[in-house]
């Protein structure tokens, strides 16, 4: 059937109709596992009682009146925010492209209100993703989401992942922030060391530059922590953070220490929605889970649980697995063969996986999931291992390349 929808995407031919807990059912009645969340946004899986509540109550009271009034949601989400962070300050906004285009001017109006405005450009790394706009495809770098768009805007420099000498090299006069994401997530769950996240916190401090974490798929529990930033020691003086937050409601937020922020004045920055009484009232409802005592106690066990199985799937498949990486519930599985095949071979024993770069395949399940789902979902992954050595891919009827950003 043809589509109105601008076909930029090639989509599986697959739509859902419901879903609870780390659950699935498709319009066709069958039940799939989620081990892609949405990429990594339905953090609390699907029908949360707590996520529903919360929707149904500021649904019936009130959705949006503007940043021209108080709003007593936002006010206490941002306060929670910076409380169980670095941060001092929180600017709400609906995607993680917005997040980070926020957290980019925040580090140039720094440097400008430092009396150095030529200290508009940041270091940027390749294989990032954060987002589509203008600024965060230039940002990134890469050469597929840039062609055709016109001159790519200036002021990043993109350097090799890891690199701290070419990070180095690039700090010149004209340097003012270097900007990362702990764990490349489109990327292909590429984990950056802690010592090099580290040695990027110094050289910022050495250099008067700002580091900006983008945490836009790593944030909110994901890896164990509430942000991915406590894993490395190395704490970022601006943060994106989208995705998890919102547990399938549009939100993302940039959070700045004071100093960080001291450019972003009255009038500086705005936007209609960001930050309404219904997103806010449901990321205070995430909030609510992922802060309980114990809860990313039970991500870290179950993140290892998953890990372990991977390893072991790995070691008994060797032909179809070649490695496995990540943190907490934000895990990859580097294929052997087209990763697109090995995402269509979980599709056909109906649990689902997210193809990356670097032929890596994300497992990002809710944060919800439980010992018996985690069990089910290795299982369900053994049979695609079984599927592919057999050469059985009718699966891949399903297969298309579609890189999710
Ligand atoms: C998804 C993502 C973005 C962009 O978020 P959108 O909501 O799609 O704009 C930015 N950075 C990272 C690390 C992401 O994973």
């Amino acid at each position: 059937m043809a589509s109105s929808l601008l076909p930029t995407y090639a989509r599986y031919d697959l739509a859902f109709e419901r879903g609870d807990g780390a659950w699935l059912t498709a319009t066709t009645g069958e039940r799939y596992l989620d081990f892609g969340g949405g990429i990594a946004v339905s953090s609390l899986g699907y029908s949360h009682p707590h996520l529903v509540a919360a929707l149904v109550e500021q649904g019936g009271k009130l959705w949006h009146t503007s940043n021209l009034f108080q709003i007593p949601q936002a006010e206490r989400l941002a306060a929670r925010l910076t409380a169980a962070s670095f941060a001092d300050y929180v600017f709400f906004t609906n995607s993680g492209a917005e997040a980070i285009e926020g957290a980019i001017k925040t580090a140039r109006k720094y440097q400008s209100a430092c009396g150095h405005p030529e200290k508009f450009k940041i270091v940027t790394f390749a294989g990032a993703f954060h987002g589509r706009t203008l600024a965060t495809i230039a940002a990134a770098g890469n050469a597929k989401y840039l062609e055709g768009f016109g001159p790519r805007m200036e002021g990043f420099d993109n350097v090799p992942f890891g690199d701290l000498d070419a990070v180095k090299a690039a700090i010149g006069p004209q340097a003012g922030a270097i900007m990362i994401e702990p764990i490349q997530g489109e990327g292909g769950i590429r984990v950056a060391a802690p010592k090099f996240l580290r040695s990027l916190r110094e050289l910022c401090d050495e250099h008067g530059l700002l580091l900006i974490f983008d945490e836009v798929q790593t944030g909110v529990g994901r890896v164990g922590k509430l942000f991915a930033y406590e894993l490395s020691g190395a704490v970022p003086d601006i943060m994106a953070i989208a995705k998890g937050i919102g547990g399938g409601f549009p939100l993302g937020a940039f959070l700045a220490r004071r100093e960080a922020a001291k450019g972003m004045t009255l009038g500086t920055h705005g936007t209609t929605y960001g930050g309404n009484p219904l997103a806010t009232s449901i990321g205070g409802a995430v909030l609510d889970v992922v802060l309980a005592e114990g809860f990313l106690d039970h991500v870290v066990s179950m993140g290892l649980k998953l890990k372990q199985g991977l390893e072991r799937l790995k070691d008994s498949y060797p032909n179809v697995i070649a490695g496995v990486r990540g943190e907490g519930l934000m895990l990859g599985v580097e294929a052997r063969g087209p990763v697109a095949d090995f995402a269509a071979a979980a599709r056909a024993e109906r649990l689902i996986i997210i193809p990356a770069s670097d032929n890596v395949a994300r497992l990002l399940p809710p944060l919800i999931v439980n010992d018996d789902d985690v069990a089910e979902g290795l299982e369900r992954l053994e049979a695609a291992c079984r599927r592919i050595g057999r050469g059985d891919l009718e699966a891949t009827a399903l297969s298309r390349s579609g890189a999710a950003g």
